[in-house]
């Protein structure tokens, strides 16, 4: 998506350790009208697919996936909730992920009533580096019992593998802007 790379080229930062900072239009403050023209180019590349619901992960996931939203007949968003610890109840579906940037593992839940068997799921995110919020996600979805019908990420760093990696488990991926690889000395982004 032209639009995106171009946001990225002239507003994205790359810092050291891999880490893209996009906090001026997807991270921090939030461009609703980007977010509006990435939802209908996912719903463009979704459009043979049934979606009853979308599923993210807090908190940069959850504004992209309600404009989203908007582009698949307002189905309703799901997010799921990061802890530091867990008491489970049984009400909720549960797994650990492990944070790229905050290098930790959160606990991840969603309330059993949000995704039920059967339903089909696209689930949406900001970023895409090793896959280990993605991983988690269909994890979720899997122990649900919801068919996961596709993947939307704004932002894929190929160069970590994470994307490729899902491609070849058979999910359909798509991502908006795929860096193939980043300087942090000279702060240039190259796309795939
Ligand atoms: P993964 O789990 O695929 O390794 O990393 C994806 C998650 O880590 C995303 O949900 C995002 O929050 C965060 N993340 C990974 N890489 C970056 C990055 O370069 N920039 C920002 N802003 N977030 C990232």
């Amino acid at each position: 998506m032209e639009e995106l790379k171009q946001r990225i080229v002239q507003e994205g930062t790359v810092k050291e350790g891999n880490v893209l900072k996009v906090d001026a239009f997807l991270n921090h403050q939030c461009d609703v009208e980007l977010f509006d023209h990435m939802g209908a180019e996912w719903a463009r590349l979704f459009a043979d697919k049934q979606v009853d619901k979308i599923l993210t992960i807090e908190a940069s996931g959850i504004g992209i996936a309600c404009v989203a939203a908007q582009h698949f007949g307002n189905v309703p968003v799901v997010f799921a909730k990061k802890y530091q610890s867990i008491n489970l109840d049984g009400e909720q579906y549960a797994t650990s992920i492990h944070s790229f940037t905050k290098q930790k593992d959160f606990h991840v839940i969603v309330g059993k009533r949000f995704l039920n068997e059967g339903e089909h799921v696209l689930i949406i995110d900001d970023f895409l580096a090793n896959g280990c919020a993605l991983n988690g996600l269909i994890e979720l979805c899997e122990a649900a019992g919801v068919i996961v019908e596709g993947i939307g990420i704004a932002i894929e760093k190929g160069f970590q593998g994470g994307g490729d990696s899902l491609r070849e488990r058979g999910y359909d991926l798509q991502s908006l802007a795929i860096v193939e690889s980043m300087d942090p000395e000279t702060g240039e982004v190259q796309f795939r």
